[in-house]
């Protein structure tokens, strides 16, 4: 596609809606705005004429106004109070300071359509030119009302720094870079951005959802909005809850009953486990006599243990680590007096047990000795000394409840 042919062919661009569906309600709440050229033999998607850098920005900037202008037409001729989801490339929206962008949604909004609604999507990578100018001219905007999101974040390595600094509404997150990306990878991208999101107060949009596992994804990692071909394929016609590909409530149902049995038998799991443990009640005397109380331990957590050991409640090591090598069990005294309590939330499991007299079974965690996925399952002897059962990676990886969480 020829840009010139484009520029002399206004009449034939048209704006397309994917819609972006809530977690909350269920329902469409907006829909990102995408551009068509009507070709004699059907239409194609103007991203190759935005992309292109060989296109001058006046072009993009004429063909992103007249898209805005028909979208706003029909939101408004069509009494939809949705969200219009518009993007923007950076450069080209600093050139005239944003002014010809505002003046056009200031017109808009005298004739109905309230800036509120409008979320202004800035792709991550356009923050590499002159990040400072752009970020006063999003504040600029926010003044107005209209609501900032940042587009493909996690495609590459995050500009945590820049995001903070931007305090967008929204973070669009590409779930093609799930098919990248190792799972695990994947996973820990989306735990360090669900972190800043809920440190900025912004909300995740997932985008590119194009099976129901990805959706199942999304909606287990805090997505408040969804996006992608699995629900909704870009329309001319401002498509409505009902004519979605898929009933969502219907499968969120499902996600959640599967979610309630896995944590349902995490917990059946860790009630086994404190039964075993009971048995060998009266049996605990003191920390001096830590080791030969774990060699009684040992047999009860054969199958799913490769390492044993006892803190006191200051998460200082009173016993020997029990490490299982090659199928047996080996005592290291040397651990006796290691200091544990600087590790994350070792502490506040520890008083929770001491108030709760229970057992808890940790998150799944990279053990930092041997780099593999674990979980520990603790349980308190008395009010100041705790066993700590770790879990391997072999039992996690057969028990799907201790593998997802
Ligand atoms: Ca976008």
């Amino acid at each position: 596609m020829d840009p010139l042919d484009i520029i002399d062919n206004m009449d034939k661009i048209m704006p397309v809606f994917q819609p972006i569906i809530s977690a909350v309600k269920h329902d469409v709440i907006g829909y990102e705005l995408l551009g068509r050229y009507i070709e004699p033999d059907g239409t194609k998607s103007l991203g190759d004429f935005f992309n292109d850098p060989e296109v001058p920005d006046e072009f993009k900037t004429e063909v992103d106004q007249r898209l805005l202008e028909m979208a706003l037409d029909q939101l408004l001729q069509q009494n939809s109070d949705c969200l219009l989801f518009i993007n923007r490339n950076a450069r080209q929206l600093m050139a005239g300071d944003g002014e010809d962008f505002l003046k056009t949604l200031i017109e808009y909004r005298k004739r109905g359509f309230p800036l509120e609604r409008i979320v202004l999507e800035i792709t991550e990578h356009d923050f590499n030119d002159d990040f400072d100018t752009l970020n006063h001219l999003l504040l600029y905007f926010k003044t107005y009302g209209i609501q900032i999101a940042v587009d493909h974040v996690g495609a590459k390595s995050s500009n945590i720094d820049r995001i903070r600094q931007l305090r967008p509404h929204i973070l669009k997150i590409d779930m093609s870079i799930s098919r990248h990306h190792q799972p695990d990878a994947f996973q820990d991208i989306i735990h360090s951005l669900s972190m800043l999101a809920h440190r900025i107060g912004a909300r995740l949009l997932y985008e590119y959802i194009e099976d129901n596992h990805q959706l199942y994804f999304a909606w287990k990692h805090g997505g408040h909005y969804y996006q992608g071909y699995y629900l909704a394929h870009p329309d001319p016609a401002l498509l409505t809850t009902d004519s979605l590909s898929i009933h969502v409530g219907d499968h969120v149902k499902e996600f959640v009953h599967r979610e309630k049995a896995m944590v349902s038998e995490r917990l059946a799991y860790t009630a086994r486990s404190e039964d075993k443990l009971k048995r060998l009640t009266g049996k605990w005397q003191s920390p001096d006599y830590a080791d030969r109380f774990i060699q009684e331990v040992l047999p009860l957590f054969e199958a799913e243990s490769f390492r044993i050991y006892i803190c006191n409640g200051d998460g200082e090591q009173v016993s020997s680590n029990f490490r299982k090598t090659a199928g047996s069990w080996q005592g290291e005294p040397q651990q006796i007096g290691s200091h544990w309590a600087f590790r994350p939330y070792f502490l506040e499991n520890m008083m929770l047990m001491k108030v709760s007299h229970k057992g808890r079974l940790s998150d799944i965690y990279a053990d930092i000795e041997t780099g593999e996925m674990i979980r520990t399952f603790s349980y308190p002897l008395s009010d100041t000394c705790f066993l700590f059962v770790d879990l391997s990676y072999e039992f996690i990886s057969e028990n799907d409840y201790l593998l997802f969480q």
